[in-house]
């Protein structure tokens, strides 16, 4: 990389840099920094603030602030339930949403019609308030996926959608060039760059939901392994002979912690309740509802536990729906890792709920796609 596409990278990263700032976290000299941030102005692509000053003493540095193309991108999360679509301008501000329930498990055919179909009308709203190009569409999906990025990697998991190259049938359907990645990757990336793992480069990412799987970003970069298959935790066994998982395999993870199993333990005390799903927030206070989330939170962080003696990572962020049931949960995470981990090596990893809660997936699939986007050369920037 460039010592220009290095800085321009960082300011946008941080969404905003000091010159002092880029010096330090670049190992560039004083005068390169002046001469490149200099031609970035000139360019456009970075303007200048008057930054506060917050200490109290001495005088307010500038702050550089990054400058985006015109255009937008597009990003969609497909859940075992839900499919969200996003449209936002280069700075990531979102101007059109929109959510419905879909059924891949059971629907593949009618979850791809639908999925193209709420692309297309999210485009098509977008473009009324936004000016220049749809640059890129990512949408992230619930299953391993092979190298390549373009099909399901597992004839077990998310098996109506395998064998289809699903960007190009995506792709097709809406006209755009569709880029796929793992769920999990895109909260990992979206948590590193706006949430709760802020910029830590190394950085362990679970979501937590119908499935449990985890992204993984390495020296501050996105590992999806050999196979695309890295960090499927949701598999790993942690009872042997234990009950049949959807992946063929018995006693996952999986068949533990998901949200539909911990709910299935709390339904005994909300007998006649159907809908507890939407009120997990709420009934966390439940004494009992506390129990058995603390210790499917203990369970899946005996787990983590694991990976946190191989990664060693800053951070293990826990996200979707369980991260929406209050503290118990994660506590108990928290509680098996720090019990696990080796004797000096407590406390110094931060177990914290997603700061971007169940958006983390979406944005992450808009901040793929807007560097995508910046990538393939959008790069003039607004008038
Ligand atoms: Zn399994």
């Amino acid at each position: 990389m460039s010592t220009r596409d290095e800085i321009l990278t960082h300011v946008r990263r941080h969404g905003s840099a000091s010159r002092p700032e880029l010096q330090t976290a670049l190992g560039m000299s004083r005068p390169v920094v002046a001469a490149v941030v200099r031609g970035l102005l000139a360019e456009e692509l970075l303007t200048e603030h008057q930054g506060e000053n917050r200490g109290g003493r001495g005088r307010p540095g500038r702050r550089l602030r990054p400058r985006y193309p015109a255009g937008a991108v597009v990003g969609a999360d497909v859940s075992h339930r839900h499919l969200t679509v996003a449209a936002a301008t280069l700075d990531l501000t979102v101007r059109a949403e929109r959510r419905v329930a879909i059924d891949v498990d059971t629907r593949p055919t009618a979850a791809l019609d639908v999925t193209a179909d709420m692309i297309r009308q999210t485009v098509q709203e977008v473009r009324l308030t936004v000016d220049g190009p749809v640059n890129a569409c990512v949408v992230g999906i619930p299953g391993p996926l092979d190298m390549s990025k373009r099909a399901i990697a597992s004839p077990t998991i998310l098996s109506s959608w395998s064998g289809l190259d699903l960007a190009a049938e995506l792709g097709s359907r809406t006209g755009l060039t569709v880029s796929l990645d793992n769920d999990a990757n895109l909260g990992a990336l979206a948590e590193h760059r706006h949430g709760a793992a802020d910029n830590r480069g190394n950085l362990i990412y679970v979501k937590a939901s119908d499935g449990i799987g985890a992204g993984l970003i390495v020296h501050g970069i996105p590992v999806s392994g050999s196979f695309g298959a890295a960090g499927e935790i949701g598999h790993t066994q942690v009872i042997p002979d234990g009950d049949w998982c959807r992946c063929g395999n018995r006693g996952c993870l999986e068949t533990i912690v998901s949200v539909r199993q911990v709910l299935q333990q709390i339904q005994h005390f909300y007998p006649g309740d159907a809908d507890l799903r939407s009120r997990l927030p709420e009934i966390a206070h439940h004494p009992v509802a506390r129990k058995i989330l603390a210790e499917s939170g203990r369970t899946l962080g005996r787990v983590l536990a694991n990976l946190c003696a191989l990664l060693d990572p800053a951070a293990v962020i826990i996200g979707g729906e369980m991260s929406q049931a209050g503290e118990a949960f994660v506590d108990g995470v928290r509680d098996s890792i720090e019990r696990l981990a080796q004797p000096g090596f407590d406390n110094r990893v931060l177990v914290a709920a997603s700061a971007l809660g169940t958006r983390a997936e979406l944005i992450g699939s808009l901040t793929l796609a807007r560097d995508i986007a910046l990538r393939d050369g959008a790069r003039r920037p607004e008038g």
